[in-house]
C-alpha cells in the first residue's frame, strides 16, 4: 500500500469543503472476481501511483479501498441533465463515484472517477455495472483522442470483475469490469442545472467558486460585461474550453455520440465514452448511438449540440449572476470554435496557419476533397500531411505554406493509425472469443507511436483562448 499520503497531494480533498451536498458516500460493490486488465502507468506517473504492486493496484482500483489521506468515502455525485434535450432530474452517478482526487506535478488537480462500480441511489433500475467490453472501447477511444490532440479524460485502469451482465446492446451474457477514469474534475454542465432546479444560490456561488479555485482560466476579455462577476468569469472559461473542445472532435473526425449536459464536464474535457465512432469517410450527417434516430448528435452537429449546452449553463448561472454578462460570454462560442477549428487542422495539416481567409479556404476545400473521394479521415490527413500528395486544387491552396513537422518515421509510414469499427470489433473479438490481450496492447502501444509523431498542438494565441 501506498502508506502516507504522496508529497504533492493535499489532504483533505478539496471536494469535501462541498460534501454535505454535492454527492452521497457510497460503497463499492463486491465483485467475485478482480483481474487487473489494464494499468495506465502514463497517466498514474503524473499522479505518482505509478510505483503500486499490481496487487496493491486492484486493491484500490479493483475493491476500492481509499489511497491514504485521501476520500475516506466514494461519493456518487448529485447532477441532472438534459438527455437529447429532454430534462431529466433523475441521474447521477448511478454506477460510478468519486473515488480520490489528487494533485499533478504541475498542482493541477485530479479526480479519479469510477464506471461500473456498483449500485447508487441514483442507479433506478441499472445494475451499477460497466461491460468489459464497454472499458476497453473507453481504452481505445481515450488513448486514440489523445493522440490526437484532444483534451480527454484518461483510461487509468480496467479491472475485470467476473460477473456476468445482460445487455440489449451486446451478446449477452458478457463479461463486466470496472474502469477508473483520470480527469479534471467531475462537474459537470448539469451539477449546475440540478441546483438551478432546487433553487441552490448559495451551494451554486460555493460551486463557481471551486471550479475558479480548482479549474483556473484566463480572465475575460477586457471589455466583456459583468466580468468582475464569478459566474460571469467561470462561463467565459468554459465557453472557451468548450469552443475548443468541440473543435478538437471535429479535426479527430470523431463522433462521441450521447453530448448530454450530464456529460459535459466544465474543465472542457471530453468524457464519458459509450457508442462513439470515428468517421469512415467525411459526412457530417453520420451518426454514431444506434438510439440517436433523429441525427441530434450527428457528426456535423456537434459545435451546435455543445453550444447549446453551455447554454444551459448560461440559464443556471442566471440564479446568481446578471443576463447581460452571461450573454455576453455565450456569444463567444460561434468565434471561437471557428479559430480553434483553423488552429487545430492546420496542426493536423502540419502547416503553419496563414490567416483566417487563406485557412478557411482550404479548409474547405479539404473537406469537399474528403466528402469528393470517399478518403478516411486519417488516410487524409496523413497522405496531406506537410502538403504533400494533393489533388491540383490543394496543391495550388497549399503552395505558400510551410509545413511544421517532427521528422518521425510514422510519417513515411502506411496505413496510418485509425479507430474504425471493424478494428475495434476484431479487437474486442480477440478478447472475447481467446481472452487474448495482445491485439489490444499492440493497438495502444501503436496509438501511443503516432500520437509522439503528432506532437501537441500549437497552443491557441492570447485572443482565441
Ligand atoms: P450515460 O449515458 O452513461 O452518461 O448514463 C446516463 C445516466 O444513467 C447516468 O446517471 C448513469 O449513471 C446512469 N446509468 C447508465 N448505465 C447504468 C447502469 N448500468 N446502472 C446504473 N445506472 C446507469
Ligand atoms: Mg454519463
Amino acid at each position: 500500500m501506498v502508506e502516507k499520503p504522496q508529497p504533492h497531494q493535499d489532504t483533505p480533498a478539496p471536494i469535501l469543503t462541498l460534501a454535505d451536498w454535492i454527492g452521497d458516500p457510497v460503497d463499492p460493490a463486491s465483485f467475485p472476481e478482480t483481474k487487473l486488465r489494464w494499468r495506465n502507468d502514463r497517466a498514474a506517473a503524473t499522479v505518482e501511483l505509478d510505483k503500486l504492486s499490481d496487487a496493491e493496484w486492484v486493491a484500490h482500483f479493483g475493491r476500492f479501498e481509499p489511497l491514504p489521506g485521501n476520500l475516506e468515502k466514494s461519493l456518487a455525485l448529485r447532477y441532472h441533465g438534459h438527455q437529447f434535450r429532454v430534462y431529466n432530474p433523475e441521474i447521477g452517478d448511478g454506477r460510478g463515484f468519486l473515488f480520490a482526487q489528487l494533485r499533478d506535478d504541475r498542482g493541477r488537480l485530479l479526480d479519479l472517477g469510477t464506471k461500473g462500480s456498483g449500485q447508487t441511489p441514483y442507479s433506478r433500475s441499472g445494475d451499477g455495472r460497466l461491460t468489459l467490453k464497454g472499458a476497453v472501447r473507453e481504452l481505445l477511444a481515450t488513448e486514440m483522442l489523445q493522440a490526437l490532440g484532444v483534451n480527454t479524460s484518461h483510461t487509468f485502469s480496467i479491472v475485470e470483475t467476473g460477473e456476468e451482465l445482460w445487455r440489449g446492446d451486446e451478446p449477452s451474457p458478457t463479461r463486466s469490469a470496472v474502469l477508473t477514469r483520470l480527469s479534471h474534475g467531475h462537474i459537470r454542465i448539469g451539477t449546475f442545472q440540478r441546483l438551478l432546479a432546487h433553487d441552490e444560490p448559495g451551494h451554486m456561488r460555493e460551486l463557481v467558486e471551486y471550479c475558479l479555485t480548482q479549474f483556473p482560466g484566463p480572465p475575460p476579455p477586457e471589455n466583456a460585461p459583468d466580468r468582475d462577476h464569478p459566474a460571469i468569469r467561470l462561463l467565459h472559461q468554459v465557453v472557451e474550453r468548450m469552443a475548443d473542445l468541440a473543435a478538437s472532435w471535429m479535426v479527430a473526425g470523431f463522433v462521441h455520440g450521447v453530448l448530454n449536459t450530464d456529460n459535459m464536464n466544465i474543465s472542457g474535457e471530453s468524457f464519458d465514452y459509450g457508442p462513439w465512432r470515428w468517421l469512415p469517410r467525411w459526412e457530417p450527417g453520420f451518426t454514431a448511438a444506434y438510439f440517436d434516430h433523429a441525427g441530434l448528435y450527428a457528426f456535423g452537429r456537434q459545435p451546435e449540440a455543445v453550444g447549446w449546452n453551455c447554454a444551459q449553463l448560461a440559464t443556471a448561472l442566471r440564479l446568481i449572476a446578471p443576463s447581460e454578462g452571461l450573454i455576453a460570454a455565450l456569444e463567444r462560442f460561434g468565434p471561437l470554435y471557428a479559430e480553434h477549428l483553423r488552429r487545430r487542422w492546420l496542426w493536423r495539416l502540419g502547416l503553419k496557419p496563414q490567416g483566417e481567409t487563406q485557412d478557411g479556404a482550404l479548409i474547405a476545400a479539404c473537406e469537399r476533397a474528403m466528402q469528393e473521394s470517399g478518403e478516411q479521415p486519417d488516410t487524409f490527413f496523413h497522405t496531406h500531411r506537410g502538403g504533400r500528395a494533393q489533388s491540383e486544387e490543394l496543391a495550388r491552396l497549399m503552395e505558400d505554406y510551410d509545413p511544421v513537422l517532427s521528422p518521425h518515421p510514422y510519417r513515411q509510414e502506411e496505413p496510418p493509425q485509425s479507430m474504425l469499427i471493424d478494428e475495434v470489433e476484431t479487437i474486442w473479438s480477440a478478447i472475447d472469443e481467446r481472452d487474448d490481450w495482445e491485439p489490444l496492447l499492440e493497438k495502444v502501444a501503436a496509438i501511443r507511436r503516432a500520437g509522439e509523431a503528432h506532437g501537441a498542438p500549437p497552443e491557441p494565441a492570447a485572443q482565441d483562448r
